[in-house]
């Protein structure tokens, strides 16, 4: 496997929309795209579920996913108190989210971004004190690093600093999240040459992109082009952009998986069988717009899978 996608719909999809997928759904979803070679999901968020209903149960989900060879069970978790509850759960990768911008940070965990540094610090603390077999892989991942709709831009030293900060505090890996779907290609290629330049090469890895502007794909190039190795996205895009109708909200894994594959790179996904998990999605979530190219216009004539081939 040359590039991991990393299926993020169970969480970010999920969350944004009002329905709420039943958890027999969510397993199904999980298990048929294990099968379909997709390598790590992010099967949920350990926030209170008067927040977020539609990710209550992601302690039984984890639970599920775990069950599942090869599979990296990844959640969300806001805090340290939801990092502990996502280790009792087992999940293989946490993400901690630290918005770049403050404003947006207090506004969306009213947290400023000492009190998250502190949070990860914690975070680090508990994992560092498990048997190394049970410590879960940690990244701290730094969102509306693109632009905040509250700030704007934000500076790139105020990105180096926190950069900086959360390696310091213990995280194994840091991420960019494009939250708001501002990223372009040339800011992907500035924003990875100056957080690895602060946190070293091997500790920046993988992006999470949104296709509100309809640029997801690009900047997966250029992310490519710059070294990187992981992208988010998540299935027909579920979730959609409330500001900007007929948008996905992450970028779609069916045509991610397509793009990466016909450029000849390994991604270990069967496309024909990830197309196909889309008729749980479909069934579980009536009337939920799906999106992709790849799934309404078909393979080309003559495709040659690398998956395949491999
Ligand atoms: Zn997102």
């Amino acid at each position: 496997m040359d590039v991991l996608i990393s299926e993020v719909g169970p969480r970010d999809g999920l969350q944004s929309i009002t329905a709420i997928m039943p958890l027999a759904a969510k397993k199904a979803w999980i298990a048929a795209e294990a099968a379909a070679g997709v390598r790590e999901i992010e099967v949920g968020s350990f926030v209170p579920a008067k927040h977020l209903p539609q990710l209550a149960d992601t302690a039984e989900v984890v639970a599920f996913a775990r069950t599942i060879p090869g599979l990296t069970v990844a959640v969300l978790v806001p805090n340290a108190r939801g990092a502990e509850a996502a280790i009792a759960a087992g999940a293989d990768k946490i993400t901690l989210p630290l918005s770049v911008s403050e404003t947006h940070s207090l506004a969306n965990l009213r947290r400023t971004h000492a009190q998250m540094i502190a949070e990860a610090r914690a975070i680090a603390t508990t994992i560092a004190a498990l048997p190394r077999q049970q410590r879960p892989h940690f990244e701290g991942s730094l969102s509306t690093v693109f632009g905040c709709t509250l700030e704007g831009a934000i500076p790139d030293a105020l990105i180096a600093r926190l950069a900086g900060e959360l390696a310091a505090a213990g995280c194994d890996e840091i991420g960019l999240s494009d939250t708001t779907g501002y990223a372009d290609p040339a800011a992907v290629h500035r924003l990875v040459k100056l957080v690895r330049g602060v946190v070293g090469d091997d500790r920046l890895t993988g992006i999470h992109l949104h296709n509100t502007r309809g640029l997801g794909l690009a900047n997966v190039l250029a992310g490519l082009d710059a070294g990187l190795t992981t992208f988010d996205s998540s299935l027909g895009g579920l979730g959609g952009c409330p500001f900007a109708p007929g948008a996905t909200g992450n970028i779609v894994t069916e045509d991610l998986a397509f793009m990466l594959d016909a450029m000849g790179i390994d991604t270990g996904i069967d496309l024909q069988k990830l197309i196909a998990v889309r008729t749980i999605l479909a069934e579980s979530l009536p009337g939920e717009p799906l999106y992709g190219f790849l799934p309404d216009a078909g393979l080309p004539r003559g495709f040659r899978s690398v998956a395949a081939a491999a």
